[in-house]
């Protein structure tokens, strides 16, 4: 499932079409329920990422909001690459078009014609995400801190995969009460967030390169930081840090993995 890193690497790659004219929209899928009309004729004026969202900017059409969820993708390229999992295509006036595949039709594209202003919270890799404004959030919560860091009210992009990843970075048990962790386990965590969420954009951008042609099909399902995932579906295996077996428990209904030993 994409999550901020993910997301974040198509939102790279999509820079080149700021500034393109939406000479048509195809839309394959009415489940969409999108009307190509509006899109026609519309200046992208940005790309960017809120979250897990990807939000192209319209100018006065709104703001097209992308969700991929479980295993939708993005592509942009100048040939004619249509596939039955192929759900829109936006012919640009450079000639290139931008298809958003969906297998599973779980990912949405929604037109947001006032703009997109949802309920997210902190921008993880922002400035404005400190140590003290996470230790501000950690203090008035109670939930366990795994899905503390999953609430994307509090801190928007994280999900399943980096949160168990920044935790035993930190050396925190993801079973912690979030308003007992201390400074200097806050001051961990957070250091943690901010680089795994990095290691975790340039392992994609490896894989992705840096060029649009470069455009790997495969991107948000499957990238090189997969095999450089410390604990994440590495039950049963040995922490690289101290040896003991990593577990997985259930929390909120989702798998964590951590190490017992070298997570406190
Ligand atoms: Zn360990």
């Amino acid at each position: 499932m994409p999550e901020l890193p993910e997301v974040e690497v198509f939102v790279r790659c999509l820079q080149p079409i700021v500034g393109t004219l939406i000479r048509r929209a195809e839309v394959l899928d009415q489940r969409l329920n999108l009307d190509e009309s509006k899109l026609s004729e519309a200046r992208i004026s940005s790309v960017d990422r809120r979250g897990k969202h990807i939000v192209i900017g319209l100018g006065t059409a709104g703001d097209l909001v992308i969700h991929l969820r479980m295993s939708g993708r993005l592509r942009l390229q100048r040939s004619t690459e249509e596939t039955r999992y192929t759900r829109m295509i936006l012919h640009l006036d450079s000639g290139e078009r931008v298809y958003f595949i969906n297998p599973r039709r779980l990912g949405t594209v929604i037109l947001y014609p006032k703009g997109f202003n949802p309920q997210l919270g902190v921008e993880p890799l922002s400035t404005a995400f400190t140590s003290e404004a996470l230790a501000q959030m950690t203090a008035r919560s109670r939930s366990p801190i795994k899905p503390f860091l999953l609430d994307q009210r509090r801190i928007a992009g994280i999900g399943n995969i980096y949160a168990s990843e920044a935790l035993w970075r930190s050396g925190i048990s993801p079973e912690r009460a979030s308003s007992t962790l201390e400074r200097d386990e806050i001051a961990r965590l957070h250091r943690s967030i901010g680089s795994v969420l990095n290691d975790a954009i340039q392992g994609q951008g490896t894989t992705l390169g840096h060029s649009v042609s470069d455009y790997h099909p495969s991107v948000g399902e499957q990238g090189e930081f997969q095999n450089r995932l410390s604990v994440y579906g590495r039950e049963t295996e040995s922490c690289e840090r101290c040896g003991n077996q990593i577990v997985r428990i259930k929390q909120g209904g989702r798998s964590t993995y951590y190490c017992r030993e070298c997570q406190t």
